[in-house]
């Protein structure tokens, strides 16, 4: 018996694409970031705090008394008819017109990830995503073999010549993507928005190579400054399957997320979803229904806004007055995190233990790469902890950072 079939008996039965299922780096550090002494900077977590709890319950409370034969029992596998309206609703905040028949409901926008990448991706196809991208979304392409390739970004997101260049040379070499993967709104993990601007070349270059845009916006209503900017999908509502979630916006907790797709994709995608979960949990989807009927939800969204935007000032203002010159970091307009890039010579994934031993924890930029480039950035996240914690943090970080230097 060698060592591997000592770990696990059954090693030689798994499938092929079981290889690209490794645990991620956020899995990893749960166990220690979550010690109460270490203040962790590396988590999404929405601050569910700031949620009127007693408001929540009564909604949940009602529904089982009130509706509990409808909300307990199966449903329709693309989702709540009522709640695929409602969501239109929450997506026209975006410039999106759809009709409720376009939305199918999933369990969190993690689950139409899977489904889009489940009914485009044979082993070998090519993805391509912005470097960095978020690391739940590498996690779904890995476990279905893609070749993701990744395309710059600077600090008006997606960089539309890189795009252009991209598609180019992977024509040239036979290959053809079979989406762009992006997440155009206060991006996880960079922190960064495409431009308006950019929202029409990316839309037009993807036209010109006939290219499909998967877009993730679990962020965009997040934002501290402005008005939300109009989604991609608003720009090509052809060609864009676009994602939506509760998570951020309400709570995680019930995992309700949608997709809105051009009419054969969603059949597709209802398909798989009924193979894979038979309907989304409808108990879920009634509640968030209840609440989006019964519950001053824009208000609450601005109560999230004006949470994170305190939160994003406290992580910019320590930021700036604490870390060593040669640091960069970008500067979000919403959403909940921070892109930090060391000097060259440092690596954020070797320096991890050294700052949790200092009582501080962050996302290694690693974890965001499908080609294991990333180790001179990290992410930071400042939804969860206090501004006072978050201070304190980038404290600690900062002297961690000097100490490296220093070596
Ligand atoms: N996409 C992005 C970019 C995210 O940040 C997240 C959550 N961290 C998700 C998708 C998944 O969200 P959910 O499944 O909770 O809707």
């Amino acid at each position: 018996m060698n060592v591997r079939s000592r770990l696990d008996a059954h090693v030689d039965r798994y499938a092929a694409r079981t290889r690209g299922m490794t645990a991620s780096e956020i899995r990893a550090l749960f166990a220690v970031a979550t010690r109460p002494e270490v203040i962790s900077l590396a988590g999404g977590m929405p601050y569910l705090s700031a949620l009127p709890m007693d408001a929540v319950s009564s909604v949940v409370e009602r529904l089982v008394m009130e509706r509990g034969a409808v909300a307990l029992q199966y449903g329709s596998a693309q989702g709540d008819q009522k709640l695929r309206e409602q969501i239109c609703e929450v997506m026209a905040l975006e410039g999106i017109q759809a009709d409720a028949d376009d939305v199918i409901v999933t369990v969190g926008s993690q689950q139409a990830l899977d489904l889009v990448t489940r009914i485009f991706i044979d082993p070998g196809d090519v993805i391509l995503a912005e470097a960095p991208s978020y690391v739940g979304a590498l996690s779904t392409f890995a476990s279905y073999q893609a070749q993701v390739v990744h395309v710059e970004m600077d600090d008006d997101g997606l960089v539309p010549d890189r795009l252009r260049d991209t598609i180019k040379s992977l024509k040239s070499a036979g290959r053809r993507p079979k989406f762009l993967y992006t997440i155009p709104n206060f991006h996880n993990p960079a922190g960064v928005s495409l431009s308006l601007e950019r929202r029409r070349e990316v839309a037009e270059i993807c036209r010109e190579h006939d290219l499909l845009i998967l877009e993730d916006n679990p962020y965009g209503l997040l934002g501290f400054d402005e008005e939300p900017m109009d989604a991609l999908y608003a720009h090509a509502p052809d060609r864009v399957i676009y994602l939506g979630t509760f998570s951020k916006t309400f709570a995680p907790g019930f995992r309700v997320g949608w997709a809105v797709a051009p009419h054969g994709v969603r059949e597709k995608m209802v398909l798989a979803a009924e193979a894979a979960v038979l309907c989304p949990p409808v108990f879920s989807q009634l509640a968030v229904s209840a609440y989006l009927e019964t519950e001053p939800w824009k208000d609450q969204i601005k109560k999230y806004q004006e949470l994170y935007r305190e939160r994003r000032d406290a992580m910019l203002s320590a930021l700036e007055d604490m870390m060593p010159p040669s640091v960069t970091w970008t500067k979000p307009t919403g959403g909940f995190y921070v892109w930090l890039t060391l000097p060259n010579g440092l690596d954020s994934k070797a320096m991890l233990p050294r700052a949790v031993t200092a009582r501080v924890a962050y996302v290694p930029g690693t974890a965001f790469f499908a080609d294991g480039s990333g180790s001179t950035a990290l992410r930071l996240s400042y939804c969860y902890p206090t501004p006072e914690r978050i201070r304190e943090g980038i404290r600690r970080l900062a002297g961690v950072l000097e100490d490296e230097l220093e070596l």
